[in-house]
């Protein structure tokens, strides 16, 4: 069974309703689907009512870009899960480097994010990749391993074939300095062995590995050509209607 091609655009705290709709409109009716990709949007949570109405007869999958580790309750503040379903997110971001390095989340915090996710059978896209001081001081293969491992640790086996990751080098988001495609091939080899030893083979060889970080029409096709490397998390580039459609046509 061929692995599911993503590109996802995540839109992080940015556009107010009126464009957010006039992008999504922009993508909606220019996209051509095809077999075997899926195209998520995650607008910033106050925007989903908004976007999910215009996504209603679209293929386009919407996508939350937080959750809380809990289902619902006294958490003032906090992204309910079960309202993400309601207004249908098939899709969450966790373990985005902005939410580990400015709200300090763990690996065992966003396990149990990917917990809650997944009992509610919304996919968890778990963000996971080394800062250049890891890279410098050639620790970015340990810290790889326990944000993978805690994932593994916590979730149930029945869960493991619904789980996608996305390999996002600290030093290349939103900096404009890309991995080369064959940085990023090598690590998502390397993400994919340790799925098979923290998980198993079977599952290793199902999981869709997204690579994020400075991904744009002109790094794309390089990007998408390696066999690895099953789909493109894209932040800036996402923003801009020509820019998202020529990477999906990259796809
Ligand atoms: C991201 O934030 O997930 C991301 C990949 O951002 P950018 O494409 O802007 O580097």
């Amino acid at each position: 069974m061929a692995r599911m091609n993503y590109i996802a655009g995540n839109w992080k705290m940015n556009l107010l309703p009126e464009m957010a709709v006039e992008l999504t409109e922009l993508i909606k009716s220019q996209l051509v689907p095809k077999p075997n990709q899926e195209i998520v949007l995650f607008p910033q949570t106050g925007l989903i009512p908004l976007i999910s109405q215009v996504l209603l007869d679209s293929t386009i999958q919407l996508g939350a870009q937080n959750t809380s580790d809990q289902l619902s309750g006294a958490y003032t503040g906090e992204n309910s899960p079960e309202l993400l379903k309601a207004l249908r997110c098939s899709y969450c971001l966790i373990g985005h480097s902005e939410r580990r390095q400015y709200f300090s989340e763990s690996d065992e915090f966003i396990a149990r994010k990917a917990e809650v996710l997944t009992s509610l059978k919304i996919t968890p896209i778990i963000c996971i990749g080394e800062s250049l001081e890891e890279r410098e001081k050639e620790i970015h293969l340990e810290k790889i391993t326990n944000q993978i491992k805690a994932i593994y640790q916590r979730l149930e086996p029945d869960v493991w074939s619904g789980l996608v990751f996305a390999y996002e080098p600290i030093w290349a988001i939103g900096t404009g300095k890309t991995a080369t495609a064959d940085q990023a091939d090598e690590i998502h080899k390397f993400i994919r062995s340790e799925i098979g030893r923290l998980g198993n083979e079977f599952v290793a060889s199902q999981t869709s590995i997204l690579y994020g970080g400075s991904a744009k029409p002109s790094n794309a096709k390089e990007l998408l050509s390696r066999e690895d490397i099953d789909g493109l998390l894209v932040g800036g580039a996402s923003l801009n209607a020509d820019d998202f459609l020529n990477i999906i046509e990259s796809c």
